[in-house]
């Protein structure tokens, strides 16, 4: 891999990656970067398997996942693109549909609720799934890079990252990092009527996701040029349901 004054060059940066094949131009953050698809293709082996795929539109995405929640829920389950085939096709190159900012829960694994497999998904996973820098930066990767056109920012019932916001008591270590990020959206439903943990928890899904487009140019222009959608789900730990948040 070469290195130019210290850093991976940017082609073999993507390389590393497992970007192959795919011809992405990003420019939203006024620095623009292009993946020359011809060379990429170049450079994956003859034996190569897997071709690109055409995108995913978001609503195409969305009803793969919200069809894969379902099976989940029905007990179902096609556990797909989990063969040995499946395996040796993504080793060389990945094309996620969709990409997930989920909670670090051990309840929520996003490929096991929306019933995928290998290759299928970009999740990343945080407590409380708030939008710190690191998650933004992996999510605009996952768009702008590797041509995910959905985000869903998926909440769950019970959460402890929220509960923890809610009572607003120190707390030791780092934990209390992540815990800050979601009591401005505790706040947002401190005195409205119900259940304030199951009201926090949809309140944390909207701020998280609305965090998302405010905070990135890449985001933002993705969307603004309709090749993104950032959705907000809530997973139910007794019934294993996914549901819009809107
Ligand atoms: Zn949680």
């Amino acid at each position: 891999m070469s290195r130019i004054n210290g850093f991976v060059g940017r082609r073999n940066f993507m390389k590393f990656l497992g970007v192959g094949g795919v011809g992405i131009a990003a420019s939203a953050a006024g620095s623009s970067f292009l993946w020359d698809a011809q060379q990429a293709v170049a450079q994956q082996p003859a034996s190569t398997p897997q071709q690109k795929p055409p995108s995913v539109s978001p609503d195409e995405a969305m009803k793969r996942l919200m069809e894969g929640n379902k099976r989940f829920v029905d007990e179902k389950r096609q556990i797909p693109n989990q063969s040995r085939l499946r395996l040796q096709e993504t080793a060389v190159a990945q094309y996620p549909f969709a990409s997930i900012l989920g909670c670090a829960d051990s309840r929520v694994p996003a490929e096991i609720v929306f019933d995928q497999g290998l290759g299928d998904l970009f999740v990343v996973r945080v407590a409380g799934n708030v939008a710190s820098q690191t998650a933004i930066g992996s999510l605009e990767f996952s768009t702008a890079v590797l041509g995910s056109q959905l985000i869903i920012v998926l909440g769950h019932s019970r959460c402890g990252a929220v509960s923890a916001a809610i009572a607003d008591d120190p707390l030791p270590g780092r934990i209390g990092v992540f815990v800050e990020e979601i009591k401005p959206a505790v706040e947002r439903v401190r005195f409205k009527t119900g259940d304030i943990e199951e009201n926090a928890v949809t309140a944390n899904v909207q701020y998280q996701a609305a965090q998302l487009a405010e905070s990135s140019t890449i985001l933002a222009g993705l969307i603004r040029d309709s090749k993104l959608k950032i959705v907000g789900g809530r997973y139910d730990l007794a019934t294993g349901q996914v549901t819009i948040v809107t």
